[in-house]
């Protein structure tokens, strides 16, 4: 068993006092243990304020790229290693690992290219300048870099991904960094942690990693520092209700849960390609990662005379699944993360299945398949139906976080569609299949202001639309209501949260010498 570590105030620090056990969650052998026990948080984030922030904002955007594309290819250089990390604590496939850690180095590669194109510039523009008199008197709306540290605390199903999609950003904005995994699922972060502090790509108070328990982080929280929350709708209410933030008003963005929407409209008929897309992309999400993914669907909404097909469809795709012990090459779906994921998933199936009948799967203990016998979290892919939308509040009020779905009929009409996925008090992301573009538009009207983000899967782009759990680095992340109203990614626009916008008013030709923004 291995002994993690935090990185804090440029310093490796071994924690002190009890530790936690981090798992393989196909055997339940322990991996590593880690502790933040005795860590100066305040000093932690006072270093990274005035060490690493100062540091960044003397680059160009160009030059803080250049940072990312560094880590990318240092972090590469290791793949091997860390898929094989993720295997053991995080249980995934290897896909699922490569999921996570090509998703951490793509999104650090992709927001290298924005630095490139942003040049050698320190600060945003917001919009063209404003004119304020008929003379030289103007306005320039410009985003800054914030002085302060940008706290990133993340969910334990993308250890790699979590970290390095809200790392990139702040680093290329020009924030410090003091970021958190999980602990259940630390191993691979701090792996990836300590190839960036090795490979002496960061200036120094630039990256601090906190490897275990926030402990009291966010009591020393300032008003120029930030922080991203990933994870329990329940944990981000508690952060949120801190003085820092309801005092202080130190920005908070928050990623949590989402009871994502699939929905088929007209012209998905069974046996159509729009049908078979949607039936290949439900079980995809439903079982990649062990359907342990903020993005994977949850509500499958269906016109009422398919659904019989659908689920015959989708509960054939879900009997093919080999769950067990990801070491075994013939396993397609591994375990959950943990004892208490493994037991929330099944108390959360019970629930829904009180309100909907079960397709296929259920909450029963699983053996998984090259597993010791009696251990490893393992669920069944699970499907549920509903009768109607209304007779079944718990599937759009519970979350439950594993390969677990329910399908919903409805009358067919894009408003019901709508209102269907509004039920879910706002999302992530929804998928709608159909070629009807009036049933479409009036479905958007609708549903789009309730998600984050829609797929809108039609005929011509069948064949080149991404499964829609997928979370691209220049499309938004985040979503309205219980998915927390964050805003993560979005190419650019991810920027703006690392960085304050402020209206400058004076001489046109000063400001534009005296600001780094170009001249009209
Ligand atoms: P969680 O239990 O809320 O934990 C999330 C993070 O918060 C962990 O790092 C945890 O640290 C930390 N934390 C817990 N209590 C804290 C406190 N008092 N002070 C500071 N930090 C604290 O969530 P989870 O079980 O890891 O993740 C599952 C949830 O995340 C699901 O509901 C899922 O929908 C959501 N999620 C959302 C997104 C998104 O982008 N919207 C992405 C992934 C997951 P410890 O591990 O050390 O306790």
């Amino acid at each position: 068993m291995i002994r993690l570590s935090s990185f804090v105030q440029d310093q490796w620090t071994e924690g002190t006092g009890d530790t936690a056990v981090l798992v393989n969650p196909s055997t339940e052998e322990a991996v590593a243990e880690t502790t933040t026990g005795g860590i100066d948080m305040a000093a932690a984030l006072a270093h990274a304020r005035t060490i690493g922030g100062p540091a960044l904002r003397a680059m160009t955007f160009a030059q803080r790229g250049d940072l990312l594309k560094q880590m990318a290819n240092a972090l590469h250089e290791h793949r091997e290693e860390l898929l094989t990390i993720a295997e053991l604590n995080n249980g995934g496939t290897r896909g699922d690992a490569k999921f996570d850690v090509d998703g951490a180095t793509g999104t650090l590669a992709s927001y290298a290219r924005i630095g490139e194109k942003l040049g050698d510039h320190t600060m945003l523009c917001d919009g063209p300048v404003t004119r304020l008199s008929r003379a030289r008197f103007v306005a320039h709306h410009v985003w800054m870099p914030r002085p302060g540290a940008a706290v990133h605390i993340n969910a334990f199903n993308f250890p790699a991904w979590g970290t390095f999609e809200k790392v990139a950003v702040s680093l290329l904005a020009g924030m410090p960094v003091v970021t958190k995994p999980a602990t259940a699922t630390a191993w691979l972060a701090w792996r990836m942690s300590q190839i960036i502090i090795d490979a002496n790509i960061l200036p120094q108070g630039a990256y601090t990693f906190i490897c275990g328990s926030a402990g009291d982080l966010l009591d020393h929280v300032g008003p120029h520092d930030t922080l991203a929350f990933t994870g329990s709708a329940d944990t981000a209410g508690f952060l949120r209700a801190k003085a820092g933030f309801t005092h202080g008003s130190t920005p908070v963005n928050i990623e949590a849960d989402s009871l994502n929407a699939a929905v088929l409209g007209p012209k998905a008929e069974p046996g159509s390609d729009l049908w078979h897309i949607a039936v290949r992309n439900i079980v995809k999400d439903m079982t990649q990662k062990t359907g342990q993914k903020c993005t994977a669907v949850r509500r499958i909404v269906v016109p009422e005379s398919w659904t019989d097909a659908l689920c015959e469809a989708i509960a054939e795709e879900l009997s093919r699944i080999v769950v067990g012990n990801t070491a075994d090459k013939s396993v397609t779906m591994g375990p959950v993360a943990t004892a208490n994921q493994l037991r929330d998933v099944r108390a959360g199936i019970d629930r829904l299945a009180a309100e909907a009948s079960i397709v296929c799967g259920g909450s029963q203990p699983v053996a998984g398949v090259g597993a010791p016998e009696g251990k490893g979290f393992f669920v069944a892919p699970t499907l549920l139906r509903a009768t109607d939308a209304d007779s079944a509040p718990a599937v759009h009020r519970d979350e439950v976080f594993g390969p677990c779905a329910t399908v919903i009929p409805y009358n067919g009409d894009a408003e019901e569609a709508a209102r269907i996925v509004a039920l879910g008090g706002g999302s992530l992301v929804s998928a709608a299949y159909t070629d009807d573009r009036n049933w479409l538009g009036s479905f958007l009207m609708g549903a789009a202001p309730w998600n984050g983000r829609v797929l809108a899967c039609t005929a011509k782009v069948a064949d080149e639309t991404l499964p829609p759990g997928m979370v691209l680095p220049n499309c938004l992340h985040g979503g309205p209501g219980r998915a927390g109203g964050g805003a993560e990614l979005g190419g650019v626009r991810g920027l703006e949260f690392y960085m304050q916008r402020t209206a400058i008013q004076g001489d046109s030709g000063i400001l534009a010498k005296v600001l780094d923004i170009p001249s009209e």
